[in-house]
């Protein structure tokens, strides 16, 4: 909290947005994030807005961030303030195992993404090789895994399905640790992962917004450890399991500050101590966007919910779906799958309603009782081609 009025107070006096929107309200009686009342900062401002407005002194680097829609959000920092994230980004690695003598291979993108840089400045801070190498084809580093003897993989989860298919047929090289981050890795793609590297697979959370990594998990894998020491975490707006809105507050920034900023994901705290004795708090697993979030006849639905009934299905393809559209005054919950392998179309029908049944009851429970329907819409594979970041649940009912 002490550092929550000092990040304050410094925003009040030199980031324009932030004095602009603090007007009428006396700084130096906020105490608490919950005492600026309705006073955000939100992924928009910082598209929409000029840099100037936001940058509290020259800045050093800049990273961007991609969304589903508009521009790109472009953060600023100085060295020092990518090179402090990479500090706590290394503890994480080292609660984890890694040490000196390990030899890293990160493939996060690198471009204008900032989590590349922040694990190769990671590995420094802990002595231990690395090769920061963009994102090249899974071909390729599977070929070097043997010549350069690394044993720890930090790469995005669908990059590290390619790389354990091309393992799964070639063979694997021994590997102590595996670490995820960048999309959504679903307990198939991890388990997977796992069986075929004979590894453990930990998860990151973070983006450039929060200076790249903001929470992993530890040994036990259930929720991540935040960093807590350069960044304060709200829950917006929690519904009665805890669950809401992720909103951070960057504590030790000063080149571009950001308070009270509107994550988007949804999220909530983990109560109680974690058995691995770390004492930094927890968050659960990532629920899906909020901007994804559709109420509607079945419940309040995410994307994480359709992911868990697809993930088995055979004969899908990882492109789909699925769309809350609207007949007469009925929500229809619509399915768009591409199959792959020839299945027919109404055995996946089958499994996706058996899955939906045993696994969101609630939700196949108001099916039951006609507050919404299911329907199904199949293609052939390739057609259903989607952005970097699809959107796997949308809305289509009219306003
Ligand atoms: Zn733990």
């Amino acid at each position: 909290m002490d550092g929550f009025r000092r990040v304050l107070r410094y925003a009040a006096a030199r980031q324009k947005f932030f004095a602009r929107k603090l007007s009428g309200f006396r700084v130096d009686q906020v105490h608490r994030p919950e005492d600026l009342g309705d006073i955000f900062t939100t992924p928009e401002d910082i598209r929409n807005l000029p840099a100037e407005d936001f940058l509290c002194r020259e800045p050093e680097s800049v990273f961007e961030t991609t969304g589903t829609s508009g521009g790109p959000k472009r953060v600023y920092f100085g060295y020092d303030e990518v090179d402090f994230s990479a500090r706590y980004e290394a503890a994480a690695f080292y609660e984890n195992g890694m040490r000196p003598g390990d030899r890293v291979v990160c493939t996060f993108d690198a471009g204008y993404w900032i989590s590349s840089w922040v694990t190769y400045l990671a590995c420094r801070h802990l002595g231990v090789f690395c090769s920061a190498v963009g994102k090249p084809q899974p071909a390729e580093v599977y070929d070097r895994l043997a010549n350069y003897r690394y044993n720890v993989i930090v790469a995005d989860p669908t990059w590290l399905v390619s790389l354990s298919e091309i393992a799964e047929k070639k063979g694997s090289f021994p590997v102590k640790l595996i670490f995820a981050a960048g999309d959504r890795m679903t307990d198939a793609y991890r388990d997977y992962v796992q069986r075929i590297w004979n590894a453990p697979v930990i998860l990151g959370y973070g983006s450039t917004e929060m200076g790249g990594g903001a929470g992993m998990e530890c040994a036990e894998r259930n929720g991540y450890h935040v960093d807590e020491f350069n960044l304060l975490f709200e829950i917006l707006d929690p519904d009665p399991d805890g669950y809401g809105e992720l909103v951070v507050t960057t504590l030790s920034r000063r080149t571009m500050p950001l308070i009270r900023y509107r994550v988007r994901d949804i999220t909530r705290f983990l109560d109680g101590p974690c058995p691995c004795g770390t004492t930094v708090r927890r968050i659960a697993r990532i629920r899906g966007r909020r901007d994804e979030m559709v109420v509607m006849g079945a419940g309040n639905m995410y994307p994480e919910i359709f992911e868990k009934v697809l993930c088995d299905v055979p004969g899908l393809s990882t492109n789909w779906q699925v769309a809350v559209r609207q007949e007469g005054l009925h929500d229809i919950l619509e399915f768009r799958l591409e199959l792959s392998n020839g299945i027919s179309t109404s055995a996946v029908e089958d499994a996706v309603r058996r899955n939906l049944e045993a696994r969101y009851p609630e939700v196949w429970a108001n099916q039951v009782c006609g507050m919404y329907r299911l329907a199904f819409r199949f293609a052939s594979s390739g057609t259903l081609v989607q952005g970097r970041k699809c959107k796997r649940l949308v809305d289509e009912r009219a306003e």
